[in-house]
């Protein structure tokens, strides 16, 4: 499958509060690209209308009519790949989280490094 990379302003220095109020969040199992622990983690993102509940992969993403995919807006084909952010409860890492989107689905998310460090989204 084509994926077309994207990078979306996830803001470094955004503290939890902020990031919490406008991203969307992901509730999934990751292994740690650091520890190797495998644990729930929360993966913070920005895709898609913004909403308060929690999704899980398989989940819909709802997206904003007449808008780019900054602006919330549906990429091409309902698929992409973006960068999310997700802290591991083991080793407390700042985690570089990609995250699969097909079909307008959440379909993957794998840990690949220390957030804004991996070199995939620039
Ligand atoms: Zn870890």
């Amino acid at each position: 499958m084509l994926e077309m990379m994207v990078v979306l302003p996830v803001d470094h220095e955004a503290d939890a509060e902020q990031l919490e109020q406008r991203f969307n969040r992901l509730n999934v199992e990751l292994q740690c690209s650091e520890c190797w622990g495998i644990s729930h983690q929360q993966v913070v993102f920005a895709l898609g209308v913004r909403r308060r509940e929690v999704f899980r992969l398989g989940d819909t993403l709802e997206w904003a009519e007449n808008r780019s995919l900054l602006g919330g807006g549906r990429p091409a084909n309902g698929a992409c790949v973006v960068e999310g952010r997700a802290e591991c409860r083991g080793c407390g890492a700042a985690l570089s989280v990609s995250l699969h989107v097909s079909g307008d689905r959440l379909q993957r998310a794998r840990a690949l490094g220390l957030f804004g460090q991996t070199g995939c989204f620039q």
